[in-house]
């Protein structure tokens, strides 16, 4: 594989930085990870300082909007090794996203590699607290200058990092929306594209208006079948069983989902995916038999949530949530080693 080649900062400013109380995505560490595809190849791939990149005004990501991302997280475990977890599901969907936006593959082992010399280099600033950890922010964009729609022909894959506090620490509320939509089959949503995030900031400051945290995404067609929360997968707790919506072209595969998939299946609780009617939730609700509710991703983790509703219903989630709290507490113990990892998950 390509070395590495490693140019460290004079100065850390980590001393800077409180980490037991943090606001995630404001502060950046040292260094970034760079790589440049030019000429049908990723090449030089190197950890430099942190500093501006210089860019092109006609950037194509800039105009035709060639942005992929994804999200990770690092932590330290047993004698503060720093850890990752999953990343090769990472490169596998960036990859996948890539694919669906025209832009180039990048090598597999070379994003995990990076990632963990980025990772190890950068360690002092994975903060420790309980729900804390360094959130890794891996991404590629199209920097060629050219106007004109085609797939662009030079590319930048990078790393950068935030050091990031647990994020909600009380319970959701859900804003069903019956006016815009994130995703249809056949479109980006089930790509980690960052203009699905673009179209998703107006609808998100609306349902924050109506005092709701969060938008539930329902189906473009009929406004019926349940998506995805914010930038979260969603699992409800019926009748002793969990059900999610299946990947069905228009949801993005979550890692935090699988991962809680497989948890759930090993202690022994049935999780059905399937297409899943926001009338299904209300009817489970009124007969007593909806249990529990909560979204699914990196950076948050489980979020709890404690009611979903828009003009026209409103549902209530019963107060305890045990099930969900054994899922979170399992999968923190897991990235910080305090509890075995039985499938394999973490990455040294
Ligand atoms: N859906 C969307 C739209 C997201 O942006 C995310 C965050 N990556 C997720 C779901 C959850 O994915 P993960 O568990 O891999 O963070």
């Amino acid at each position: 594989m390509t070395a590495i080649k490693v140019t460290k900062a004079a100065h850390s400013t980590v001393g800077e930085v409180d980490l037991n109380n943090i606001v995630m995505g404001k502060k950046f560490t040292d260094h970034m990870f760079v790589c440049d595809y030019q000429d049908g190849e990723w090449k030089n791939p190197r950890i430099e300082p942190l500093q501006l990149i210089p860019t092109h005004p006609a950037a194509m990501a800039l105009h035709y909007g060639q942005a992929i991302f994804e999200g990770m997280k690092a932590t330290l475990g047993k004698e503060g090794t720093p850890l990752l977890f999953r990343p090769y599901e990472n490169a596998k969907r960036l990859n996948f996203s890539a694919n669906r936006m025209g832009m180039p593959a990048f090598p597999e082992e070379l994003f995990v590699e990076a990632l963990k010399q980025f990772t190890e280099l950068e360690k002092q600033w994975i903060p420790t607290k309980e729900g804390s950890a360094l959130y890794l922010r891996p991404f590629m964009y199209a920097d060629e200058p050219f106007i004109g729609m085609r797939a662009a022909t030079s590319y930048k894959f990078m790393v950068i990092a935030s050091p990031a506090g647990p994020f909600f620490s009380r319970k959701i509320k859900l804003y069903a929306e019956k006016k815009y939509v994130r995703a249809v089959n056949g479109g980006t949503g089930e790509a980690k594209a960052a203009g699905n995030y673009a179209a998703a900031i107006r609808p998100t400051e609306y349902a924050k208006a109506k005092s709701y945290d969060q938008v539930l995404w329902l189906d473009a067609h009929d406004f019926e079948y349940i998506q995805e929360v914010g930038t979260m997968n969603i699992f409800f707790k019926i009748d002793g069983k969990f059900i999610t919506p299946d990947l069905s072209g228009s949801i993005l595969s979550g890692i935090t989902r699988m991962s809680v998939i497989d948890l759930l299946r090993s202690k022994g609780f049935e999780v059905i995916e399937k297409p899943i009617k926001i009338s299904e939730i209300i009817e489970a609700s009124k007969n007593g038999t909806l249990e529990e509710a909560f979204g699914t991703g990196t950076a948050v983790g489980i979020a709890m949530i404690d009611e979903i509703g828009n003009n026209d219903f409103t549902i209530k989630l019963p107060e305890n949530n045990p099930v969900s709290v054994m899922v979170n507490d399992t999968l923190n113990a897991i990235k910080l080693q305090k509890e075995e990892d039985p499938f394999g998950w973490i990455v040294e």
